[in-house]
């Protein structure tokens, strides 16, 4: 038997990047004004509690909230640098607070949508009820964005207390079912920890990031730091990591502060704020339709592109296409949030390479950068990019360990 349940025909279960993308573009369209929509999440997002960034053209669709934006972009690796003007391309960053306080200011305007701050327990996807501090909400459809159903996260440690989402109780249980269904699954992870320096004027040249720099050591793994300048004396510098398992907290500040001394020459500065996040690389087949009443988005729907990590105008491309579609048809698809097939075999076919042999990273992204012009590699990685493009992008890179790889996750391209 049901426990009294407020009724609702839309609810949001998360409500960070694709729940509040989700919000914001029905809160627009007409064909939603008439539905009672609720949002549930138990942050209140009152804090920057990361920036994104993106490339994108003048024709895609941004929020008004972008924050910085550069032309050109510079690659490093041992022996190899190229200072790139990314047209039509433009690199961009978003900071989190300013994405958050932009949507809540569009949603306040319309008395349809509910926003309740409180912690999720569990879903209940066949009967559509969400259960929470606050009470239990059912609904029609349910968007989850908080809950992982798979093992893609590590676990809460010292290094990385507060993970995003909630893992449900089954996810210990999915694990060892999911190696026997699935064998190749690759779970990587991309970590990171930026820092935001303040150093003399004249320090960083405002209208060039550094996008990936593959000088540092890489001790067996992918890593390099990025530099995104905010001013000529400003600049968020963001060591990364992609690799299984998340490193010891001092590691991550003794890379940072190596190369602020021996890749910038920074003797003095002060860190003004500090940013740690990890982003899944998995190719997990993340469920494509509707389970029940739940349709899985973000994250947790296999949003963020599993060879690079990028996931923030990709959330936004897919949520306005999903949400068009439904005004449209009355019908919502989730068909429509999932990537072509071929996109997702390089990518599957990628992380097994860097699974496999995870020092590869530098030599392959040089490879990338030193044949081709940037704005193709940048297509390629928004699935946008020709049949024929694709071959030149797949020769690029040294071909054995992609090809090794491809037999390696050859049964795990057709469950894909
Ligand atoms: C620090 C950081 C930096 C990133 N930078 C970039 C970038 O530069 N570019 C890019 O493209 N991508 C980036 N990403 C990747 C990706 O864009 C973000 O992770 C994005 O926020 C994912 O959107 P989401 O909706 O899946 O998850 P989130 O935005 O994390 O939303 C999930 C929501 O669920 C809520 N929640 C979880 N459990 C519960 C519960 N039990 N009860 C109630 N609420 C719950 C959380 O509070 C959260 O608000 C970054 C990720 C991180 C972590």
């Amino acid at each position: 038997m049901l426990l009294e349940h407020q009724k609702f025909d839309i609810i949001l279960a998360g409500a960070g990047l694709s729940g509040l993308s989700l919000a914001v573009e029905m809160a627009r369209r007409p064909g939603f004004r008439q539905k009672k929509i609720l949002l549930l999440d138990r942050d209140r997002k009152q804090k920057n509690d990361r920036t994104w960034c993106f490339w994108a053209t003048e024709a895609d669709h941004l929020p008004p909230v972008v924050f910085r934006s550069w032309e050109h972009c510079r690659f490093y690796a041992p022996g190899f640098e190229k200072n790139m003007r990314i047209a039509p391309f433009r690199y961009h960053m978003v900071r989190g607070i300013d994405f958050y306080n932009w949507v809540f200011d569009q949603l306040d305007r319309h008395p349809n949508i509910t926003r309740i701050n409180t912690n999720i327990s569990a879903i209940d996807a066949h009967q559509g009820v969400v259960f929470s501090e606050a009470g239990a909400f059912s609904a029609q459809l349910i968007f989850n964005s908080a809950f992982t159903h798979t093992p893609i996260m590590p676990r809460p440690s010292e290094v990385y207390p507060q993970v995003p989402f909630s893992d449900d109780r089954l996810v210990e249980k999915n694990k060892s079912r999911l190696e026997v269904e699935y064998g190749p699954l690759v779970r990587l992870l991309q970590h990171f920890k930026g820092w935001v320096v303040k150093a003399p004027p004249g320090t960083f040249d405002a209208g060039a990031m550094t996008f990936m720099d593959f000088r540092i050591p890489q001790h067996g793994e992918t890593r390099f730091v990025y530099v995104l300048p905010l001013s000529d004396a400003e600049a968020l510098v963001e060591f990364t990591v992609f690799s299984p398992a998340l490193l010891a907290l001092e590691i991550y500040d003794d890379v940072l502060r190596n190369y602020l001394s021996e890749f910038l020459g920074l003797k003095s500065y002060s860190v003004q704020d500090e940013e740690f996040g990890v982003i899944p690389m998995t190719n997990f087949p993340f469920p494509s339709g509707q389970d029940g009443r739940v349709i899985n988005i973000g994250t947790a729907g296999g949003f963020v592109k599993a060879s690079s990590g990028y996931a923030f105008k990709r959330t936004l491309q897919k949520i306005e296409r999903f949400v068009d579609s439904w005004e449209h048809t009355g019908q919502p698809d989730p068909e429509l949030l999932v990537s072509p097939w071929s996109f997702r075999a390089f990518d599957s076919i990628f992380l097994q390479v860097l699974q496999s042999q995870n020092e590869l990273g530098a030599e392959i992204f040089t490879s990338l950068f030193k044949k081709l012009p940037p704005a193709l590699v940048l297509r390629f990685l928004d699935e946008q990019s020709t049949f024929a493009e694709n071959l030149r992008l797949v020769s690029a890179p040294p071909p054995g360990p992609f090809l090794r790889a491809l037999v390696q996750q050859m049964p795990m391209l057709f469950r894909l």
